[in-house]
């Protein structure tokens, strides 16, 4: 299979997301602390405190994947809050699923298996939406984030947590050589999957930068648009206000 972007459709791609997701769920948290040395704990815990989720707060989490965000705004939102975990994918909605219910952390959470383009709830739902590493699988961003200004209730977040642009040029080059040579072995080592890794390091290529997410945000109409860099522009979060 090749997955250079230029060359697939818009089904190709919605299939090809599918299989390579069907394909890491198992290993999927394994590997996120290995690839990223631990350090998407930080990004996640970051982004919570950015949310501002507070008790009795209702939440989605739209690519949700194994739960790692829902797990934590359960905990904050408590029994008077809700929280509904989001995926395309089933097989990762699975795995997320009994990763939470073992935690013990389940009883306020909804799981759905949804697409972001075209979010199946009633407007004005939702007092925060996270998507993390979620937004560059999506087909159609534009859709997706109309989508879920629509769902928001107004005054409530986006919080997007997305692979970004570097700002630093030496960094930039050490990632672009681990991202294009080494996690595709890494995948290749612990999950038997060397593809899917390899559509990884090209759907991070691919993705907008800071300042276009910004404008694509804004095009959407959210208000207040802001981002952070973490890691020196590696990932970067970026928020945005329902008017
Ligand atoms: N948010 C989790 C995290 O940070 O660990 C999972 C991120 S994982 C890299 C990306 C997730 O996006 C996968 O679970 C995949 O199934 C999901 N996804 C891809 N396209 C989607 C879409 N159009 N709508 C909803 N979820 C989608």
């Amino acid at each position: 299979t090749h997955f250079g972007f230029k060359t697939v459709n818009r089904n190709d791609k919605v299939g090809m997301v599918a299989g390579v997701f069907h394909s890491v769920a198992g290993k999927y948290d394994l590997m996120n602390d290995l690839m990223s040395g631990g350090i998407h704990r930080l990004w996640k815990r970051f982004t919570i405190e950015l949310s501002g989720v507070r008790y009795g707060n209702s939440v989605l989490d739209i690519a949700g994947g194994t739960g790692d965000l829902a797990g934590k705004f359960s905990r904050l939102v408590g029994p008077d809050g809700r929280v509904v975990l989001a995926d395309i994918n089933e097989s990762m909605l699975r795995v997320g699923r009994e990763k939470l219910t073992n935690q013990g952390v389940a009883g306020n959470i909804e799981y759905v298996q949804a697409n972001a383009e075209c979010l199946p709830f009633p407007d004005n739902s939702f007092d925060c939406i996270t998507i993390a590493f979620g937004l560059r699988n999506v087909t159609d961003k534009d859709a997706a984030l109309r989508s879920m200004l629509r769902v928001l209730k107004p005054g409530g977040r986006l919080l997007v947590l997305e692979f970004s642009k570097p700002t630093n040029e030496v960094v930039g080059k050490v990632y672009d050589r681990y991202s294009f040579d080494i996690l595709p072995k890494m995948g290749k080592l612990v999950a038997n999957d060397e593809e899917s890794y390899r559509y990884l390091a090209e759907s991070i290529r691919m993705h907008p930068d800071q300042e276009t997410l910004k404008g694509m945000m804004e095009e959407a109409g959210f208000a207040e648009v802001r981002y952070h860099n973490m890691t020196a522009g590696v990932v970067a979060v970026h928020r945005g206000i329902k008017p």
